[in-house]
């Protein structure tokens, strides 16, 4: 889950980093009087889940309230990488000296959660990593004592920094590594981490985003979810209970278990396919869950057919295959679907299928290899039921 700029802004204020004060606007008129409120030159900037605001047109700098309120009516309104814009964050410009870039990952590779840091900051970092991957600075934190103060001071130094800078640099390195650990996060980061006029190092950005599978713990980070900044298949599939990931091919799957999926996946690639989606539809298939499973893989054009993978273990075949059915009639797109059931009642689910002129498929493979010659156009199927 992705947290707004200024979520993060709080929380990292909250421990101790140092944040400039702002406000947040939804109106143009909210805009301006958060900058009259602030007084001076202001930033305005567009609260949205992308990268490369900046570039967007999305952060902009104003010299009276006045500005700021046409700075927000632009940003306001605005879609960035297809999100849309609701709100701007209005904070007092800072002048910046020099633009750094502070991060935490979970680095899975390593094992562990590891610091990076480069003096190019400000622009995008994955760019950095690309062209000039000897500009960023890394560091791993010791899974079992921590990422510890000296190891923060040796990548102040390896930055080019001295002085305080060393010693606010290292704190600030510290604390965002504490926030990072109490929030579950798999991404943490300040870009630019900025020395300003004054001397002082200033968090001028920052995003996190949180491990999904954490928020049961986090009641009041899953409170800040933003639904306007999600795909809308993906707030279906969350509310559905169904993890669902969409890719480019063109064969829908729906599939129990996170494990069979993949398997899936992996059939249909082998015999020539390519998959449009991942989806675990979870333990059970009950008719709610096949709708909304259904609705959400036909909701993308690109699906041609579809492959039911579904394996009756504690849930019976024939209970599934009449959540099929029943899911079937109330989904509005029709596409070719090839269903492979196996399990307790397998015999009776696909009597229950067949009985519907839905074809079924006795093994993985021949339902994998089946669904790839439709898809295809190779082999003509018979009519989904439906309605
Ligand atoms: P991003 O493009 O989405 O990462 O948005 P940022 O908040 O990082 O802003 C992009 C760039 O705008 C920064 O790298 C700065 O160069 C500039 N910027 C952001 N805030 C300020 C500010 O308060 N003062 C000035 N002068 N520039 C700023
Ligand atoms: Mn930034």
């Amino acid at each position: 889950m992705n947290l707004h700029e200024y979520q993060t802004r709080e929380i990292l204020r909250r421990h101790g980093i140092p944040v400039p004060p702002d406000q947040v606007a939804s109106t143009p008129e909210e805009a301006e009087s958060a900058a009259a409120a602030i007084g001076g030159e202001v930033v305005i900037k567009a609260q949205v889940h992308a990268g490369g605001r900046g570039k967007a047109g999305g952060v902009k700098l104003a010299n009276s309230p006045v500005g700021a309120r046409e700075a927000a009516e632009q940003i306001l309104g605005m879609q960035i990488k297809g999100l849309p814009v609701n709100k701007v964050l209005v904070a007092p410009a800072a002048d910046i000296t020099n633009e750094m870039y502070l991060g935490f990952i979970l680095d899975r590779a390593n094992k562990t959660v590891t610091l990076m840091a480069s003096a190019a900051g400000g622009v995008d970092i994955e760019e950095v990593a690309e062209r000039t991957p000897e500009k960023i600075v890394r560091a791993q934190a010791d899974p079992v004592i921590g990422f510890q103060p000296y190891q923060a001071r040796d990548v102040a130094y390896e930055l080019g920094l001295s002085g305080r800078h060393v010693r606010q640099f290292a704190d600030i390195a510290m604390r965002l590594y504490d926030v990072f650990l109490e929030n579950d996060a798999s991404l943490l980061e300040i870009n630019p981490l900025a020395i300003v006029a004054s001397g002082d190092l200033q968090a001028l950005d920052a995003k996190m985003v949180v491990d999904d599978n954490s928020l049961f713990r986090h009641p009041e980070l899953a409170a800040m979810e933003d639904h306007t900044q999600l795909a809308p298949s993906e707030v279906e599939a969350a509310r559905a209970g169904i993890t669902f990931i969409k890719l480019d091919g063109d064969i829908g799957c729906m599939v129990n278990g996170a494990g069979l999926a993949m398997a899936t996946m992996d059939t249909v690639k082998l015999y020539g396919g390519e998959p449009a989606n991942f989806l675990d539809i979870g333990g059970g298939a009950s008719a709610e869950q096949v709708t909304a499973a259904l609705n959400i893989i036909l909701a993308d054009p690109k699906v041609r057919a579809v492959l039911i993978n579904i394996f009756g273990g504690i849930t019976r075949c024939d209970v599934v295959a009449r959540g099929i059915l029943e899911g079937l009639s109330a989904v509005e797109r029709r596409v070719p679907m090839v269903v492979r059931l196996v399990g307790t009642n397998e015999e009776e689910g696909r009597r229950i299928l067949e009985g519907a002129q839905l074809p079924t498929a006795s093994s993985l493979s021949e339902a994998a290899e089946r669904v790839v010659r439709i898809a295809r156009g190779e082999e003509t199927p018979a009519p989904t039921p439906g309605a």
